[in-house]
């Protein structure tokens, strides 16, 4: 089928980025646009929607808010529409429970006419004759094609799970990452042992929920990590006004040999593990251990993990206390490895090779602006795969927001949303100190 209309932009992936951008245009009249995502509804990472984890951003980073507190699509707006105002008011929190925004996002997406799910974006070819990208939609039910021209492409195709070569090719019930962690969590009832690899907030999420649970399912517990510690994530107000715009357009001014250096420097500000999880770990290990009894629960730090091998009904994880050099291992039922995501870059992005500038490390150039660096008339904005350009802030969802008011003033050709110099309280360019 061919859709015979020319959208102004088009949108492939339909996570929280693209979302809120749909939110954001959903007004506006001078724009046709259209949003697609493979999943037959919006869901935010399901596999980690543990009850108890909490959005590590205050809920104004929700879809509008940043933008514009006014949008119907807004948070409280959402609380009000479900009559959840009070309780949320005598709740007195900012950091609202992770499956709650997924039910907002799901909440906002069946809102929004111009988000079309189930529907997998194929190839992304440049049709010169129309000055027009042509997109191949696929419908994941009934596999049927469709074509759609758009005079401009935003890219918001999230991130997929790294799961390093040594945990491949084993049964997918006993080894696992993180992102797979509630679709398991029945198996793991049922192990005798369980170990988790990692140290960021997604392993330490999985290994606090398997701590709860094990008192009524008894197994053996451990955690591995690489680090010298068990770090926490550096959250003080001053530090993450690094998630700031100000910040981001300092960081976009150097070359990028050295933003690569300041990045790899910035571990704690995202790596590390968010003050209260780290809490309720030590309360549970705590209250572990008041009956005396010897806690089968062992947290190794300093470790790396070299591989696993097959053992009868279990793996044995091959390690190396890398401070001490040494060598030990351990057996466990199952394993389960955080090991972190990487920005998903569809294949057909990487066929229109000869319009876009790469740079040496086969990564994109992208403009200040969020659009990639093009040899073409038309845009392509980007929301994945932007941390080498803008810097740490790129996944954080409420600078998500500010980009889709910079995408949008692009767009449009003109000032919808004012951008400002200066948003925080510190200054990081020397030129403008005062
Ligand atoms: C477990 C977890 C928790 C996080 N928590 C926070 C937090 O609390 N605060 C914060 O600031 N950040 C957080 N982040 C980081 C970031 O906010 C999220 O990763 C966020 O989901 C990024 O949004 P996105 O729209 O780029 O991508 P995603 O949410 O990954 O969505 C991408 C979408 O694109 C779709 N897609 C991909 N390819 C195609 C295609 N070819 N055709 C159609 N659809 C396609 C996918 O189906 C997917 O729905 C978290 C990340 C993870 C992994």
């Amino acid at each position: 089928m061919v859709d015979h209309k020319v959208y102004d932009l088009v949108g492939v992936g339909i996570g929280p980025f693209n979302l809120s951008l749909a939110a954001l245009l959903d007004d506006c009249t001078e724009v046709k646009t259209v949003f697609f995502d493979q999943k037959p509804h919006f869901d935010w990472h399901p596999g980690m929607l543990i009850v108890g984890t909490r959005l590590q951003v205050p809920f104004m980073a929700d879809l509008v808010t940043l933008a514009d507190p006014t949008n119907k699509y807004s948070f409280l707006n959402y609380l009000s529409e479900k009559n959840r105002l009070y309780p949320f008011y005598f709740l007195q929190r900012l950091d609202i429970p992770r499956r709650e925004y997924n039910d907002y996002c799901q909440w906002a997406a069946d809102g929004l006419k111009n988000c079309r799910f189930g529907k997998k974006v194929s190839s992304l070819e440049y049709m010169q004759s129309e000055k027009c990208f042509v997109i191949t939609v696929q419908d994941m039910k009934t596999k049927e094609i469709t074509t759609y021209k758009g005079k401009n492409i935003v890219l918001g195709t999230g991130s997929t799970p790294v799961m390093p070569k040594s945990f491949q090719g084993f049964s997918e019930e006993d080894v696992f990452h993180t992102s797979q962690f509630l679709k398991r969590q029945k198996r793991c009832r049922k192990a005798k042992s369980i170990t988790v690899i990692g140290s960021g907030q997604s392993a330490a999420e999985v290994f606090r929920e398997l701590l709860k649970e094990r008192l009524d399912h008894q197994y053996q517990l451990t955690w591995i990590t690489r680090s010298p510690s068990f770090l926490s994530m550096e959250e003080s107000k001053l530090s993450v006004e690094q998630f700031s715009p100000d910040y981001v357009n300092y960081f976009y001014q150097f070359p990028q040999e050295k933003k690569d250096e300041i990045f790899a420097s910035q571990d704690l500000l995202y790596k590390g593990i968010s003050a209260h999880t780290t809490t309720d770990i030590y309360n549970l290990l705590y209250e572990h251990s008041v009956s005396g009894e010897e806690l089968d629960v062992s947290l190794q730090v300093l470790t790396e993990v070299k591989g696993i091998e097959e053992k009868g009904d279990n793996y044995k994880i091959l390690c190396h206390q890398w401070q001490q050099n040494k060598e030990f291992s351990h057996e466990s039922e199952v394993v389960i490895v955080g090991t972190g995501y990487r920005p998903n870059v569809p294949d057909f992005v990487k066929k229109l090779d000869s319009y876009i500038s790469w740079d040496d490390q086969g990564r994109y150039e992208v403009e200040a602006d969020y659009r990639l660096r093009l040899d073409l008339p038309n845009q392509i904005y980007v929301h994945s795969g932007i941390s080498h350009s803008h810097g740490l802030g790129s996944t954080n969802l409420g600078l998500a927001v500010h980009r889709n008011k910079v995408i949008i003033n692009h767009l449009l050709r003109k000032e919808i949303f004012p951008i400002y110099d200066k948003y925080v309280f510190q200054n990081f360019d020397a030129e403008k100190f005062n």
